[in-house]
């Protein structure tokens, strides 16, 4: 578990060092199908190493694995980010994403492990259709490089934040 009281609020990651962030740059809107080679993949334009398929959801091995293991779940609903997802597909999603986590368990032996989702490129996202990365931990030197510079939660700020976030769940559900 993770201590929330550190120096800084920045999560940064350390894999893919070749990959240049783009801060602010824009978010596609709904994609198409055919947009994104995981539309291609889903279409079954172009193959991958499937591990699981429901009416729903399709999980496969992430081509550049970081680890042993890496497979990656998606929604068939081609939402370039998480809150573009409509709730059928979060929920189909829920539903699998534990039992696909513990079969990498099973397959790996590797009991540690990550679960990423990136949205928008300055967050590390490459493939504007959502997924989630299971990436096994089998090591600290191995696996999703985390840099986790928390700072201490401003009582202010956080009152203000409560009634806004609050208020947009009640506007928006
Ligand atoms: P992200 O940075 O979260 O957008 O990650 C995209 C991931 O998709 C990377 O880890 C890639 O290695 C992976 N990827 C890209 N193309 C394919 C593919 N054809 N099959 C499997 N994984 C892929």
């Amino acid at each position: 578990m993770f201590r929330f009281q550190r120096a800084q609020c920045a999560l940064e990651f350390d894999y893919k060092p070749d990959r240049t962030l783009s801060f602010g740059a824009s978010i596609p809107r709904r994609a198409s199908m055919a947009d994104t080679i995981f539309g291609k993949i889903i279409a079954g334009q172009i193959p991958c190493h499937k591990v699981y398929e429901d009416d729903r959801v399709l999980a496969f091995l992430d081509i550049n694995p970081l680890t042993r293991g890496h497979t990656l779940v998606i929604p068939k609903e081609p939402a370039p980010t998480l809150d573009q997802l409509s709730d059928e597909s979060a929920a189909a999603l829920g539903r699998v994403l534990p039992r696909i986590c513990r079969a990498v368990i099973a397959a790996t032996g590797v009991r540690e492990y990550n679960v990423l989702e990136n949205n928008g490129p300055g967050a590390h996202q490459a493939v504007f259709h959502v997924h989630f990365h299971i990436i096994p931990r089998p090591g600290s030197n191995e696996g999703l490089g985390l840099r986790w510079a928390a700072r201490s939660l401003d009582q202010g700020e956080a009152a203000e934040l409560v009634q806004s976030i609050t208020a947009a769940l009640q506007k928006a559900p």
